[in-house]
């Protein structure tokens, strides 16, 4: 069957819009659009049974009325009349099998979405059709039935045309893989909602105290909900690296909550220093999202002086939150302050700095965090030592390693659960007295 054969027995079957018709066909000829190929189709097949009809042929008649009441084609009605020895037959409700002539609403719908992202901050979106099931399934059965080879679905053209006629309407651009927005659209209810999708910001912090968590740290006694053990506050401590940074951050998007990604942690008593620790904030739902974000980053740092300090602040993406995880075991460098129990010899210096440069540490987990991760032996590797005495019971000392590597247990040995240990190397009781992190190497 050709093509006109097929669009005939289609027809005569269903009512069709030039749309549903011509997306039989979307396939067959290039830059063009549906309701083209469909009214193409329709102008041809009227040409052709106007031939047939003025020879008398019957065949001609019958096909102008099929195009008349199930194609919805005013020139076959004209045809008809024009032709004057029939009456065009009717059909008063017009209403497309396929699409329910829902093709109709695209302007009034569209007039809703801009009402609804008005008030948003976004660059690009991606516009999501929602369909009734028995219009799929409606469409599905359809093309079973006439074998479509060529075709579009329903679903497809709905997304693309209302993809154009809101990046006409609003100059946004319609975006694929990670769209600011996603508007979901169910055409056939003219519904129209609004996904916002997160925002994602990239920077390294700096932690210039010590005592402050890096995240919120609630009240073990009550979980958050406030009691007198914790002046009523929820919290253990009254401020946190996650929420000096978050708060800004909060205001500046008008978002709904915030999530804080870092690459590893540092201990409440351990400073960041140097070039700071990466992180990612996640704002949900936020209605800016052109920040200014080294007016933001002055806005922090200017708020939290002393305390925490920002820096490199930039746009990222989802993809930024899963290369900070798997950088928790990147380079790690640390300043440990080491007071021992008996006199320092300068051999001692030497001695360490050589036994731990370019070694492999043993690693039980510790017996200070076995409460709440697995017992397990890991592996660390350290790079480079370099030890410097302070007085004679107190030294310095910097170590180049693997992250994940416990310092505080590589000072003390644990009870020997860390082999070998600066305790055990000297056959000095150690203890570290002071923990600096000084650089997290990450390409970021
Ligand atoms: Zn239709
Ligand atoms: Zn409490």
């Amino acid at each position: 069957m050709d093509i006109f054969e097929t669009s005939l027995e289609m027809l005569r079957k269903y009512p069709l819009c030039d749309r549903c018709l011509g997306r039989q066909f979307a396939m067959l000829g290039y830059n063009l659009e549906n309701f083209e190929r469909g009214r193409s189709l329709k102008l041809v097949l009227t040409l052709q049974a106007s031939a047939l009809a003025q020879s008398r042929n019957e065949k001609g008649h019958d096909t102008l009325q099929v195009l008349a009441k199930n194609g919805f084609f005013l020139h076959a009605n004209a045809t008809i009349v024009q032709l004057g020895n029939h009456s065009p037959s009717q059909n008063d409700s017009e209403i497309c099998y396929l699409c329910e002539s829902s093709f109709k609403n695209l302007d009034k719908v569209v007039r809703n979405v801009l009402r609804n992202v008005s008030e948003l901050e976004y660059a690009t979106f991606l516009a999501g059709i929602i369909l009734p099931i028995r219009v799929e399934e409606r469409e599905d059965e359809f093309r079973a039935e006439f074998q479509v080879n060529y075709g579009e679905s329903v679903k497809h053209e709905f997304g693309r045309s209302f993809g154009k006629r809101i990046a006409e309407k609003t100059g946004k651009a319609v975006e694929f893989m990670n769209p600011d927005i996603v508007i979901l659209i169910n055409p056939f209810e003219e519904n129209v909602k609004i996904q916002v999708n997160p925002l994602f910001v990239l920077g390294r912090y700096k932690k210039l105290v010590r005592d402050m968590p890096q995240s919120i740290w609630f009240c073990s006694n009550c979980r958050g909900k406030g009691c007198d053990k914790c002046d009523f506050t929820g919290k253990l401590y009254s401020e946190s690296v996650e929420e000096l940074i978050s708060k800004p951050f909060l205001e500046a998007t008008k978002g709904e909550k915030t999530s804080f990604h870092a690459s590893g942690r540092e201990d409440i008593d351990v400073r960041m220093l140097g070039n700071g620790r990466p992180f990612v904030i996640e704002v949900t739902k936020p209605k800016k999202r052109f920040l200014d974000l080294a007016a933001l980053e002055r806005t922090i740092n200017n708020c939290s002086k002393g305390k925490i300090e920002v820096m490199n602040l930039r746009n990222a993406n989802r993809d930024d939150v899963r290369r900070l995880k798997k950088a928790e075991s990147s380079r790690k460098e640390y300043r440990v302050t080491i007071k021992f129990k008996d006199d320092l010899k300068d051999t001692d210096l030497v001695l360490l700095e050589e036994a731990l440069t370019n070694t492999l540490i043993k690693q039980r987990t510790p017996l200070r965090v076995l409460h709440r991760r697995a017992d397990l032996t890991r592996e660390r590797y350290i790079y480079e030592v370099k030890v410097k005495r302070c007085s004679s019971k107190k030294a310095e000392m910097d170590i180049l390693c693997q992250g994940g590597l416990y310092i505080k247990e590589l000072v003390t040995g644990d009870e020997g659960r860390t082999a070998c240990n600066v305790s055990g190397l000297l056959g000095n009781e150690a203890k570290p007295i002071q923990l600096d992190v000084l650089r997290v190497i990450m390409n970021t």
